[in-house]
């Protein structure tokens, strides 16, 4: 059986997977991103090394390797331009570097871009052509499907929701613009919206904690804590104002939400829906049906090995 190498180079973790045509996990192998740059290389090298050796043991054939990052870049080059969240594969002419170690031919895609295919193929959109996908994690990714094409634009850098501005004189973003999605919708938006709008709430049971995570922000309003919910209310009205505009441009089938943030979806998501149904045209915003992802931290790998799986079926392979 032929399989491809799908992976998953996130900003803390790395995955590795075999994986076949039809999205099935044959083995994987799960690692920390390292930070230093030659180390994130022979680390992806020790790994995909591995996989392989496993599926010769298993008697199926690697044909590609297909990698998915959070980062814009040119994917018909196979370079990373700019990857704020590691900065370490900035300028990395990654594919180049990778089919020189492993000899075998290696792809490149956005993680949210890759994740977007995910989820259409194996996850919550099987059957829809046209979506949208948005990760609510440590930042907001976003990517977009069209009649059933990733829609990545004249540069290869289309799908940045994260970065449509919600709040014009908003919080500081690290794309050098201020008041973008990003900053109310993620997971470190929602710990950082806690800390600033906790003066007002002495009684909640975050007022005095120094740290805490999004998720115990979840926690506290799942137990009715009022800074708590006041928080999630903010970041399902961003939310809703980024999808209304989205909606009007794009009028998608479905909207997939994931990413460790959206965990907190009855928290937030009425909130995004009062402002879609406010702001949106109606018959869009009927159309357009919130979806929660359904690969959960699986929907990169998956969405990368389809891709990969559909480039070597469109391109004559050439020997390396
Ligand atoms: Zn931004």
């Amino acid at each position: 059986m032929k399989v491809v190498l799908a992976c998953d180079l996130g900003g803390t973790n790395l995955r590795m997977a075999l994986v076949s045509k039809d999205g099935e996990i044959i083995y994987q192998l799960n690692d920390e991103t390292p930070k230093e740059k030659e180390e994130i290389i022979k680390r992806l090298t020790l790994l995909a090394s591995m996989c392989s050796s496993e599926a010769q043991k298993i008697g199926y054939e690697v044909k590609a390797l297909g990698i998915a990052a959070p980062a814009t870049l040119n994917s018909k080059e196979g370079i990373i331009l700019e990857a704020p969240n590691v900065p370490a594969l900035n300028d990395l002419p990654i594919c180049t570097i990778l089919e020189h170690n492993l000899g075998i031919k290696c792809f490149l895609e956005n993680d949210a871009n890759a994740a977007a295919i995910g989820e259409q193929y194996f996850g919550a959109a099987k059957g829809v052509n046209s979506l949208l996908m948005i990760t609510l994690g440590t930042g907001v990714g976003g990517g977009i499907i069209l009649d059933n094409k990733l829609w990545c634009g004249a540069d290869g850098t289309a799908g940045e929701i994260g970065h449509i501005v919600v709040e014009p004189m908003g919080a500081p973003c690290g794309c050098g613009s201020r008041g973008c999605l990003e900053q109310y919708s993620s997971a470190s938006a929602i710990v950082r919206m806690a800390k600033e709008m906790r003066i007002d709430y002495p009684e909640s049971i975050l007022y005095s904690k120094l740290f805490f995570s999004a998720k115990e922000v979840y926690e506290a309003g799942k137990k009715g804590d009022k800074l708590a919910l006041k928080v999630f209310e903010q970041m399902g009205f961003y939310l809703g104002i980024a999808l209304a505009g989205l909606i009007n441009v794009l009028n998608p089938e479905a909207i997939v939400i994931g990413g460790g943030a959206s965990k907190g979806w009855e928290l937030f998501i009425p909130h995004t829906i009062e402002q879609i149904q406010k702001r949106a045209y109606k018959q869009p915003a009927q159309r357009a049906k919130l979806l929660k992802a359904k690969l959960a931290e699986m929907a990169g790998v998956l969405g990368i090995a389809k891709i990969t799986f559909d480039k070597i079926s469109s391109v004559a392979m050439p020997n390396i």
